[in-house]
């Protein structure tokens, strides 16, 4: 696992989502879901996130 998102420090404010290059992010109700098999690892997710919910591990 590269990617992991905190569940309880998300805001669930979407803008991860927005930001991926790859479209690997989906807001699923209060549930963001990563697609690893596009994820490039970029880390952008984890810049954007207002929260700090996210964690990329290269
Ligand atoms: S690391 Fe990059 S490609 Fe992967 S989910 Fe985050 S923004 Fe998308
Ligand atoms: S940017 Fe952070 S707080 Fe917003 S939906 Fe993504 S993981 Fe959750």
């Amino acid at each position: 696992m590269s990617i992991n998102i905190n569940r309880y420090k998300c805001g669930y404010c979407g803008a991860c989502v927005g930001v991926c290059p790859k479209g690997a992010l989906e807001l699923v109700e209060t549930w963001i879901e990563v697609d690893e098999s596009v994820c490039i690892v970029c880390g952008i997710c984890d810049r954007i996130c207002p929260v700090g919910a996210i964690e990329v591990m290269k």
